[in-house]
């Protein structure tokens, strides 16, 4: 029988090569999770006990995965965002704890955006994902109707079965925002909000990445090209100039080292009330802006 606490010891030993001691307990905690259906605070307090037989088994095939450097949330196929689950692969994104501060911005920025006869609040995502920008605003505004888009079929299905598994009614659609062909294949015309966490990882900070980032989440949600590593900034800024409402508003999560050529650009495309904020790290990650009434 193995106890918890030798769970521990044998992850630490396993992949103390990947990650660094802090690392390793987190990923043993939500593995444990994951297995036994215990909370965080039971595991911890109680490293003593035996593991249920079941949880034993499946230990080994994912210390196998773990420690090819795969992901623990792609290992388990589940990430936590916002408080919600979400099913996730090498489609998606893992969803980021900077990404839940733009949420948090959003969600307290929305009541000035509703419509002021209708109370209507239409928001869009571009560049979806697992869809949990999309998901953890509609769970929050149940009112808000909810579009979200990506160019890749695959996140779309995935972010589809998170839509029904957090009970939320969202639209979904194939649209790539590079190609404008493909922008008249959803039905709502104007938005109150859009919201994008577009790639934006160049050259430079790749070789800086993480292997289990590099090798396994998917370039085409993260990497940009070198020699211009704002082009959904872009196509987005001039999106937005066009699809919100007089007043509506643009948030970006950002590269930090972009923060003043983002908000140059909206300046450019006569965005008002620019704002730069920091994530909890203290860099700059992410920008609200209006559209000029
Ligand atoms: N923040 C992510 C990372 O550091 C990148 C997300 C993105 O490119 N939009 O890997």
């Amino acid at each position: 029988m193995k106890t918890i606490k030798d769970v521990f010891l044998s992850f630490k030993d396993a992949l103390n090569k990947l990650y660094d001691f802090h690392e390793i307990e987190a990923i043993t905690l939500l593995v444990l999770e994951e297995i036994t259906g215990f909370s965080r605070a039971k595991i911890k307090a109680f490293t003593n006990d035996d593991l249920p037989a079941d949880a034993s088994e499946k230990l080994d095939g994912i210390l196998a995965d773990l420690k090819t450097g795969k992901p623990v949330q792609y290992v388990l196929g589940t990430a936590e965002f916002y408080g919600l689950s979400f099913f996730v692969n090498p489609a998606t994104l893992i969803p980021r704890p900077e990404t839940e501060e733009l949420v948090e911005w959003i969600l307290k920025s929305a009541a000035d955006s509703r419509e002021p006869e209708t109370g209507n609040l239409n928001i869009l995502d571009i560049g979806t994902g697992s869809g949990c920008i999309a998901i953890a605003l509609k769970k929050n505004l149940p009112n808000a109707a909810v579009t979200a888009i990506d160019i890749s079929e695959d996140a779309l299905q995935t972010a589809k079965k998170n839509a029904v598994i957090n009970e939320t009614d969202i639209k979904f659609n194939n649209v790539d925002i590079l190609n404008k062909a493909t922008h008249n294949s959803f039905p709502t015309t104007h938005f109150n909000i859009i919201v994008s966490n577009p790639p934006y990882v160049t050259l430079k900070d790749k070789l800086q990445m993480h292997i289990n980032v590099n090798n396994f989440e998917p370039h085409t949600a993260l990497f940009v090209p070198e020699n211009d590593p704002l082009i959904f900034y872009k196509a987005i800024t001039n999106f937005a100039a066009e699809k919100l409402i007089p007043g509506g508003l643009l948030f970006f999560e950002i590269n930090e080292a972009f923060g003043k050529e983002t908000v140059d650009l909206l300046k450019d495309k006569s965005f008002i009330n620019i704002e730069l904020r920091q994530d909890m790290s203290g860099r700059d990650r992410m920008v609200k802006a209006v559209k000029p009434y």
